[in-house]
């Protein structure tokens, strides 16, 4: 009836589980959310959704949700006043901070939370605090991602739109499973590669869904990406393949460049990454013929030692053959969570402002300055993997964790816990009492996505508004108004009435947002950055040039760094990958508490490969125990030849905490960038009795 329909509030939201960015009307009555409905003209994924974006919300009504600030008092949590919990932090910070300097104080900040709310927490870090030890979980996805493209290219961010990807000739995919991680994007590659004869690549240690339907699926030794993508390149050079008038107008460093490849013989590259040469010699001849290559990637590239230089080698690539700066071409990292790039982009991030403009450059810095009337630290900070060794150090005495369950997420579980003992003060702001809440001094209850506004950016650098859906449940609060009561008991004067009004002042102080206004992102609309005063926005980047001098792109050479997992075959004979699953997201603290998605995946497996299965006696269901040289996890098994040999495959997404892959991965990072190497994890495999 008319009467029941005027109850019904529709209300549009942008989709919190990955970077692909989703946004859909949200119809709810009461707290009661009764459907999703996406429209037509949202502008990355129209009337699609996946089953996350669809029915993963009920978790906004959970009984398990945070409700009113909590303080410890001796071994239990007591129940307190908004007003108390603040004034006790800020108390707390503040002595800290006078004992043992700024810098004895770490942040993380959430690519789960607003664009705004990332902004406001690296102000509070800097500009309240005094420190740069301010970061967030791009650190342990896509920051080596980030690293090559703004090296060769110069922004950190995908080139082109997602829309673009129907226009390649060839999409390669490397180290990603977009058809479980970014479900929508992968529905476009599928179509186009289905109705408009698109050729794909996909390489991967795994058969996934993508690699199924791939015209050519390369199959690497883990952690050997560099070298056959660098052999692909050299061929092509060889071949005399390269768009030479590409690199001589838009290219510098090829001389120097050149000779770095001279290694890379497909004969070397097929050794060391175990790829037949024909299938080197393939993948370079579907390049050649396209006249249009776009890569995506994922970490699968950026989680090794040498993440950063394999997505320097995958800019290369596409710098050589002139895949840069049209549609249907370019670099394309997928970003994990709905808000990764928007938590880098505004500065979240222990060497860069928002922007990504450095805090070591003076003329920056004294920008800054003037924008905020403080005066600011010079010297880089820590970032959240150097935060926790400088815990063990005990030059790091207290945390402050805005949405991240870092005790879960960072790699090597049991070092960080180890760490997290030992702090003197830890505050966890987040929605629900996660692993790392257990060592928290202070517990402060945030409100999700739903109940709040803002903007998110997802991976092709589109910004879009999310509006309130429900009212924040209990006492919790949206991060921002969080951080603002905590800011002004800490001396500063912040007047912020509605997220739009952060949104000024960054856009005010940081160029690449400039035209960023709320008006300009009423309801559907979006702006992709950087965005010009007027609100001309950047759908492609480099169409024109690269922010570079002369306009042009780098060439770098790249070096190839050896896995860990090489390391001790005799006592660790597997190596370990791992990854998401479609049903579920991250750790697992939501899509658990969703009744339909819990049913239907209720737990967490490991997939082992039918001719090790017929080797150790593992059949589905058979329980097993995972063991690393840093820990060790128990889970049953899946047969599957979606893996082979000595693979197994663990999905991070976990209902149990003590079956969370990190308590696997160890301490070997990135080289230029500290992400973690989970991907490089060598274990064994015990065979449990559990009748
Ligand atoms: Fe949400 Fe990603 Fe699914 Fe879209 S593809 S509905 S953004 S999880």
């Amino acid at each position: 009836s008319a009467v029941r329909e005027s109850l019904i509030k529709k209300t549009k939201t942008v989709c919190t589980y990955c970077g692909v960015g989703c946004s859909f009307d949200v119809w709810t009555k009461g707290r009661k959310i009764l459907k999703v409905e996406p429209q037509a003209d949202a502008p990355v994924n129209g009337i699609s959704t996946c089953v996350k974006g669809k029915f993963g919300w009920d978790f906004v009504n959970s009984p398990d949700r945070l409700l009113h600030p909590l303080i410890r008092r001796g071994d239990h949590f007591e129940t307190v006043s908004w007003d108390e919990a603040l004034n006790y932090v800020a108390a707390k910070l503040g002595e800290i901070r006078g004992e043992y300097g700024p810098n004895a104080i770490g942040y993380i900040s959430s690519s789960k939370c607003t664009n705004e709310e990332n902004y406001l927490m690296q102000k509070f870090a800097r500009a309240v605090m005094n420190t740069n030890n301010i970061d967030n979980c791009s650190r342990y996805c896509q920051a080596p991602a980030t690293f090559g493209l703004r090296r060769t290219m110069g922004y950190g961010g995908d080139t082109g739109s997602i829309t673009d990807i129907a226009q390649a000739d060839l999409v390669m995919i490397v180290g990603a499973n977009p058809a479980e991680s970014h479900p929508v994007l992968a529905t476009r590659v599928r179509r186009a590669h289905k109705k408009h004869g698109q050729k794909l690549i996909v390489s991967d240690l795994r058969k996934n869904d993508m690699a199924e339907r791939a015209d050519l699926f390369i199959h690497p030794n883990p952690g050997t990406d560099l070298v056959w993508l660098s052999a692909v390149t050299k061929y092509i050079v060889d071949q005399g393949w390269h768009d030479e008038t590409f690199l001589r107008e838009k290219v510098n460093g090829l001389e120097a460049y050149l000779p770095t490849l001279e290694s890379y013989t497909l004969e070397n590259a097929s050794q060391i990454t175990g790829i037949p040469t024909e299938q080197l010699v393939q993948a370079a001849e579907m390049i050649r013929d396209a006249n249009r290559l776009c890569i995506l990637w994922a970490m699968g590239v950026t989680q090794h030692v040498g993440g950063s230089e394999t997505s320097t080698a995958i800019c290369n690539l596409l710098l050589v053959t002139g895949n840069v700066g049209r549609p249907g071409t370019g670099a394309y990292p997928l970003r994990g969570h709905n808000n990764v790039q928007g938590a880098g982009d505004f500065g979240c991030a222990p060497d860069v402002f928002p922007g990504y403009e450095a805090v070591a450059n003076d003329d920056v810095r004294q920008r800054y300055e003037r924008h905020w009337n403080v005066t600011l630290p010079t010297e880089k900070g820590l970032n959240n993997h150097q935060m926790v060794d400088a815990i063990h150090e005990g030059s790091l005495k207290a945390m402050y964790l805005m949405g991240e369950d870092m005790t879960l997420v960072d790699a090597n579980s049991n070092y960080v816990q180890d760490a997290f003992q030992k702090l003197e003060f830890l505050v966890v702001q987040d929605v629900f009492f996660s692993k790392t809440a257990q060592y928290a001094d202070v517990i402060l209850p945030a409100s999700p996505s739903l109940e709040k506004e803002g903007t998110f950016t997802n991976t092709e650098r589109r910004m879009q508004r999310l509006y309130q859906v429900l009212d924040p449940l209990g006492e919790s609060r949206p991060d921002w108004k969080i951080l603002m009561g905590l800011a002004n008991r800490l001396g500063a004067n912040w007047s912020y009435q509605h997220p739009s009004d952060i949104m000024a002042e960054a856009a005010a102080a940081a160029g690449m947002f400039a035209g960023v206004r709320y008006d300009r992102l009423e309801g559907y609309q979006s702006l992709q950055w950087p965005v010009l005063e007027d609100g001309t926005d950047s759908p492609l980047l480099y169409q024109d040039g690269f922010p570079f001098e002369g306009g042009k792109a780098r060439l770098l050479p790249t070096q190839f760094f050896e896995p860990v997992c090489w390391s001790d075959p005799e006592e660790f004979d597997l190596h370990l990958n791992n990854g998401r699953m479609l049903e579920h997201f991250h750790e697992g603290n939501l899509t658990y508490r969703v009744r339909g998605i819990a049913e239907k995946v209720p737990t967490t497996y490991v997939e082992i490969s039918p001719e090790l299965a017929a080797n150790r006696g593992v059949t589905d269901g058979t329980l097993v125990r995972i063991i690393s040289r840093y820990g060790a996890v128990r889970v049953r098994a899946v047969v599957t030849d979606r893996v082979s040999g000595k693979e197994l495959y663990l999905p991070m997404n976990s209902p149990k905490h003590e079956e969370a892959v990190n308590y696997l991965t160890g301490n070997a990072s990135d080289v230029n960038t500290s992400t973690p190497a989970y991907k490089e994890v060598s274990v064994r495999m015990e065979v449990l009795d559990d009748k």
